[in-house]
């Protein structure tokens, strides 16, 4: 994939090399004056300035140079995404996109839906609108299941960013109310789908991004499927256990998610994309 020189999102929270440490017990009794001081003026306790006090100055790592190359790369993947689905909001929804935020960390973050760390992988969170992504990951991938190129990493972002679509269109809330009314199983089947759609959506993406660009190398699309490949449920389940149990799948299998990306990249519509009311997965 052709991605160097060319334009990155600025929707970007890089939090990279820097962690924060909340420190208990440092509050001085000069801070303890000011605090009197400004809830005497103002009428109102200084929490922020409290907050402020307990935190730590930021620790700052040095980030490798291949650390910010995937930096770089992810920021173009995301300005790509960004691109694609504004247009086609306007053209096939005639509504406005909103867009996410990319936040880029070392071990451990937090988001709204909990704490990040690179443990959990890349992933989206409903909740503040934010993709998050630790570069150890993309480094782990190619590492263990023999992913490589670049496309296969813009694959996984653009699943993420799909995510997004589907909470932006509803679909999330509507997948998550239904939650305490199904099993397990029923559930893990229904969360399938909403995985298999944000392939499908990432399968657009790459649509969109070659017909109006042309970054795609020859093998880009093969790439993609072989992360799918070796992301999909069967072959984590095989890895860790040593079998496959299907009613605990919740990606859905390596065929599946192939078949769904093959999909969206044929069609480039949003609507093509509706695994939730088919019987053939
Ligand atoms: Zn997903």
């Amino acid at each position: 994939m052709r991605w160097r020189g060319r334009a990155t999102s600025t929707n970007v929270e890089d939090r990279r090399g820097t962690s924060k440490r909340v420190v208990g017990g440092t509050i001085g009794i000069g801070t303890i004056i000011m605090f009197i001081a400004y809830s005497l003026l103002t009428g109102e306790a200084p929490i922020e300035m409290l907050q402020q006090q307990q935190q730590a100055p930021q620790q700052t790592q040095q980030t490798s140079k291949q650390d910010d190359e995937l930096a770089t790369f992810a920021k173009v993947v995301f300005k790509d995404n960004e691109d694609v689905w504004s247009k086609l909001f306007q053209e096939q929804l005639g509504s406005r996109y909103s867009y996410p935020k990319l936040v880029l960390y070392t071990g451990h973050t937090q988001a709204a839906c909990g704490m990040a760390s690179s443990a959990t992988g890349p992933f989206y969170c409903p909740a503040d609108h934010k993709v998050y992504i630790d570069l150890q990951f993309f480094k782990d991938l190619k590492r263990k299941f023999g992913s490589s190129g670049d496309f296969a990493y813009a694959y996984i972002i653009s699943h993420e960013v799909g995510h997004h679509v589907q909470n932006l269109l509803g679909i999330t809330d509507q997948v998550q109310s239904m939650r305490r009314r199904l099993s397990r199983k029923e559930y893990n089947k229904l969360s399938v789908k909403l995985e298999l759609q944000a392939d499908y959506f990432a399968g657009v993406w790459a649509h969109h991004i070659q017909k109006t660009k042309h970054v795609l190398d020859e093998g880009d699309i093969e790439e993609a499927i072989n992360a799918a490949n070796s992301v999909g449920d069967d072959r984590l389940q095989k890895r860790h256990q040593g079998y496959v149990v299907p009613d605990a799948f919740t990606h859905g299998t390596s065929e599946q998610r192939m078949k769904w990306f093959i999909k969206g990249f044929k069609s480039g519509t949003i609507k093509g994309g509706d695994t939730f009311n088919t019987n053939d997965l």
